[in-house]
């Protein structure tokens, strides 16, 4: 019963060195070194090989080390084999530090001050009270959850809209596409933690930043394409936004010479807001292994026709 890792080698070594200590038991690869394939049970992987199907024979489980599983092509991974996503704590934690400095960096106009600093301006900025600006989260799953639980602490009034419906203490939420007007006439700054789907594919686009209160900041770390590209250099030159923090990009890594990369307004880090940690994805994996050798229900395990 192999367990093949394929995905960051530099954190490929640390998994091997944390099997090893907990589950000597269970033999544990790094591609390419694959040993027999017929071996192989279960496979860890961003982005897993194309001939996955015929590859594995005894393949039984995919694990996405991401918490996201749109870089996977579903179309070739045999559909009686479960896909599971990364469920574990260090996703959410790092998650949570990233958007809490890019909402304080947008709240706290930072963006303004960097751009101060360059041309030798010191001139002081109004600040606004936390209580007074209004931050709502696109997707209140794993992460949106755990990052609207740590931004309490700050005063911000605080919002989130879900497919289906929340109820988090504290938190104003809103659930539906009908519901998303609401929700976005309220944000002043806005959080995208959606998975990317076909229904969530060009989400942060004209119509949207319409809606926001003008000026309104943008924080994305779903994915690149959750944003039209076109609507939002257009809203952040129209005062439509005033800023924004991305993670995410479309194409990754951005083009030299693509207009984010030199935009004032635009913060941009290169899809590092949150890592899987080698030492509680292993706990988490090892967890997922012995339940489905149990034959038990997996979290984290994907909804192919939902597409998370
Ligand atoms: P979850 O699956 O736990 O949460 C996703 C949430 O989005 C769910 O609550 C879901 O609602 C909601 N949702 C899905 N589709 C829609 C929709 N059409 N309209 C409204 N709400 C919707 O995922 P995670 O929180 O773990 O991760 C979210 C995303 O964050 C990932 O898919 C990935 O794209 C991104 N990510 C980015 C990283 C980075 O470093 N930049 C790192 C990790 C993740 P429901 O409750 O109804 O299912």
């Amino acid at each position: 019963m192999t367990v093949l890792y394929k995905a960051n080698m530099v954190r490929g070594a640390e998994w091997a060195r944390f099997f090893a200590e907990r589950a000597p038991d269970v033999p544990f690869r790094l591609w390419p070194d694959i040993g027999d394939p017929a071996e192989v049970r279960y496979l860890v992987a961003w982005v897993p090989p194309d001939d996955i199907a015929t590859a594995f024979p005894n393949l039984e489980l995919v694990f996405s080390v991401g918490a996201g599983v749109d870089q996977f092509d579903a179309t070739k991974l045999p559909a009686h084999i479960p896909l599971v996503r990364m469920l574990e704590p260090g996703i959410a934690e790092t998650m949570v530090e990233y958007v809490t400095t890019a909402v304080l960096a947008l709240h706290r106009d930072l963006l303004h001050f960097i751009a101060q600093q360059r041309e030798q301006v010191w001139r002081e900025i109004r600040i606004t009270p936390a209580k007074r600006r209004r931050v709502g989260v696109m997707g209140l799953g794993q992460l949106g959850q755990a990052v609207v639980e740590r931004l309490k602490a700050f005063g911000f009034p605080l919002l989130g809209w879900n497919r289906s419906p929340r109820a988090i203490a504290g938190v104003t939420c809103y659930s539906g596409v009908e519901s998303l007007p609401d929700f976005l006439s309220q944000t002043d700054v806005l959080v995208c933690l959606l998975p990317l789907t076909d229904e969530t594919r060009g989400i942060l686009n004209a119509d949207l930043f319409a809606r926001l209160p003008r000026g309104a900041g943008l924080v994305n770390v779903g994915r690149g394409p959750h944003l039209v590209e076109a609507d939002f250099l257009a809203a952040l030159d129209s005062g439509a936004l005033s800023g924004a923090v991305l993670d995410v990009t479309d194409p990754e890594p951005l083009p030299a010479g693509h207009p984010f990369w030199s935009h004032p307004r635009i913060l941009l880090t290169p899809h590092n807001a949150s890592m899987t940690t080698p030492d509680t994805a292993v706990d988490f994996v090892l967890d997922v292994i012995a339940r489905h050798r149990r034959g038990e229900e997996l979290p984290g395990r994907v909804d192919r026709t939902r597409g998370y």
